[in-house]
């Protein structure tokens, strides 16, 4: 028998309705024997996620403030759901206890941690699965970063011994017992985890939209579903901000060749998106259009270095990164002409650090010229179908022009399945569309 890892993100676990669709997906296919769950999510547009109310709570918490009238909020969603789908479950002690642990100087990630614990405990009772809780399966390191080798070699062994479970995403442990998260949106990752260590043929990552979009539904509406994605191109697309997935939620899977598939817990026959590792031709051929998908950023800042010869003084680069490093700051791209250099970080590197940074950089490379600009937004146009193949760069550069936007930089890396467009904060929307527009609609 197949085996499938199936995560559910917070819309899909929003409300009793919801649990329901869950209960059914999971049902029909024997193989989905390892679910992951989401805490709750919005259940409409003004609605708040349960990780947002708890992040709230624990603010409170830490401030001294007096949390139990905020707190049964969170159990009212919680509550609702156990009565709504008519449930004999009582969470009570749970609540008292997280309450309690949080008065008590508990975490911010602890805090944020018990939407997916509660979320997951209700769905394995709803479900007759077992639960396992990730604070014994999902391992940190002291550094913070993923413990993939010792997670794997004990959720492998854990999983043999349940032939079906539900496991709450977003969080582990680390060495000294407290409990981390992930980033934001970082279920996703916790699904490919547990996909990987149970050794499955397919991950299936439901959300609330019919797999992954040729751009982002809330810019443009209804675009095109893309159909297959390589996991190099759906990183390219995550990272600058296709929110869909969480950009690390390819690691795991991605050296074992395990596809992903997204799909929408609202429309469970609609097949949704593929990501495989590598798409054959006669796919590449069948595809209309040369890019796969459009997706950026706001919050930029470009560093812009100028001095004359620049490309002739050996280790000027060199110096640049170093004080770059020295100063904590990572850097997104490094688009470069003869005797300029810009180098573009997300703005959020150089709060309070400008200055400094700016002195800094004067002193080790005396540039002619160093300003630092904020307010850009960065697009990135995504396709296999890109490479090699001339005037894709141009036909971008004539999209947003002919919409009179200023593009304020562009970036195609050789060889490379991307090209990056950086303009305005402001033309951010119109820009994307416009980039849309030529490739999609007049096709
Ligand atoms: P979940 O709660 O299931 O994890 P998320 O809210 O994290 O779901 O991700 C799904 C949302 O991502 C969609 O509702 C959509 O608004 C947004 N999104 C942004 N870019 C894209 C895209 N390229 N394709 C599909 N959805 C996108
Ligand atoms: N609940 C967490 C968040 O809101 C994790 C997730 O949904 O993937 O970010
Ligand atoms: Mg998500």
């Amino acid at each position: 028998m197949q085996v499938k890892a199936v995560k559910f993100g917070g819309t899909s676990l929003s409300d009793a309705g919801q649990f329901r669709k869950v209960y059914d997906i999971v049902k029909s296919d024997e193989s989905r024997r390892y679910v992951v769950a989401s805490a709750p999510g919005k259940r409409h547009g003004s609605d708040t996620k349960v990780t947002d109310m708890l992040y709230a709570c624990y603010d409170m918490a830490a401030a001294g403030l007096p949390i139990d009238a905020f707190f049964d909020g969170i159990r009212a969603r919680f509550d609702d759901i156990i009565a709504g789908l008519g449930l004999d479950y009582n969470l009570d002690d749970e609540y008292e206890y997280i309450k309690s642990t949080l008065r008590h100087g508990a975490g911010r990630d602890y805090a944020a941690s018990r939407g997916e614990y509660l979320s997951a405990k209700i769905l394995a009772r709803y479900l007759g699965y077992d639960f396992i809780d990730a604070c014994h399966v999902v391992f940190f390191r002291d550094d913070g970063s993923f413990d993939d080798e010792y997670t794997y070699r004990n959720l492998e062994s854990v999983l043999r011994g349940h032939e079906r479970a539900v496991i709450p995403g977003f969080y582990g442990v680390m060495p000294n017992g407290t409990i981390k998260t992930f980033s934001r949106g970082g279920s996703d990752i916790t699904g490919a985890i547990v996909a990987r260590a149970a050794n499955a043929d397919i991950y299936e990552n439901w959300t609330d939209v019919s797999g992954f979009l040729m751009t982002d539904p809330r810019i443009v509406p209804s675009p095109l579903q893309i159909k297959t994605v390589t996991y190099r191109e759906l990183r390219e697309l995550s990272y600058m901000g296709a929110g869909v997935l969480h950009e690390d939620s390819v690691f795991p899977v991605r050296t074992v060749g395990i596809p992903i598939n997204i799909r929408n817990t609202n429309d469970p026959e609609e097949r949704g998106t593929m990501i495989v590792s590598s798409v054959n031709c006669a796919d590449l051929v069948g595809s209309d259009h040369v890019i796969t998908g459009i997706a950026g950023k706001k919050s930029f800042s470009v560093i812009r270095i100028e001095k004359d010869r620049m490309a002739y003084q050996r280790g000027f680069l060199r110096r640049v990164f170093e004080i770059l490093d020295l100063n904590g700051v990572n850097v997104e791209h490094i688009p470069s002409g003869i005797d300029t250099v810009s180098v573009i970080v997300h703005s959020s590197e150089l709060t309070g650090k400008k200055e400094l940074l700016t002195e800094s950089l004067r002193r080790a490379v005396n540039p002619d010229y160093i300003e630092i600009q904020d307010g850009l937004a960065l697009i990135a146009v995504v396709g296999r179908g890109m490479v090699g193949k001339p005037g894709v760069a141009s036909r971008i550069f004539d999209a947003v022009a002919g919409a009179h936007i200023n593009v304020r930089m562009m970036d195609q890396g050789l060889g490379e399945l991307n090209v990056i467009v950086g303009v305005d904060e402001s033309d951010f929307e119109s820009a994307l569309r416009a980039i849309y527009s030529a490739f999609v609609d007049k096709q």
